[in-house]
């Protein structure tokens, strides 16, 4: 089977770990480039980007990462990483910088404006109704003409999940409601690849 590193620089490491065990993929942590190098797909957990990108850079594997995402490695962000995942962001930190690869605008802190967080049931294109949890989450401002808009917030309003090609990317965290479905869609998606 196809192995799966989380990359494990800063936050929900362990949950998205468990995750993605439940999809029969080998998965584990990568925190160096060595890592980086002997996993298949990479997911970039929730937690806080500026943290993330500072030690991505701290840790050398920004470039790498960047890299192995430019060669076609299946990615999936989940809200601080789909951040990673944006080529263009707004409300960053001063200098703050992505790996890149999705051709959208994402918004950070951008539902965080309104409330810190809140659950809501979406319907994602393939799976029906999905339970999402967000928690100063990101949307996705506007998107290039290569990527799919898999669901949306706010009847319609936002969107919080796109796919181009291998990456996928979701403002929301499966990773900690147990909904399972999103991971077996990556899944899927590393497996074709
Ligand atoms: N607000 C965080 C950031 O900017 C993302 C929050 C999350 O991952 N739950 O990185």
């Amino acid at each position: 089977a196809p192995t799966v590193g989380v990359l494990a620089l800063q936050g929900d490491v362990r949950e998205h770990l468990h995750s993605l065990a439940a999809t029969g993929l080998r998965a584990v942590g990568v925190r160096r480039q060595s890592e980086l190098d002997a996993v298949d797909a990479l997911v970039i957990p929730g937690g806080e980007s500026t943290t993330m990108w500072k030690l991505a850079e701290a840790f050398g594997m920004l470039e790498p990462v960047r890299m192995r995402i430019k060669e076609g490695m299946p990615a999936y962000g989940s809200c601080a990483g789909m951040i990673m995942l944006a080529d263009r962001l707004e409300g960053g930190m001063e200098g703050q910088q992505t790996f890149g690869g999705i051709d959208m605008v994402v918004r950070r802190n951008a539902f965080g404006r309104q409330v810190d967080s809140f659950e809501s049931d979406l319907e994602f294109a393939g799976l029906g109704q999905v339970r999402a949890v967000f928690i100063r989450a990101p949307w996705v401002e506007s998107v290039g003409a290569g990527v799919e808009v898999l669901a949306q917030a706010d009847a319609g309003d936002r969107i919080v999940a796109v796919r181009q090609g291998p990456l996928l990317a979701t403002s929301f965290h499966p990773e900690l409601t147990g909904e399972g479905r999103v991971h077996s869609y990556f899944a899927e998606m590393v497996r074709e690849s």
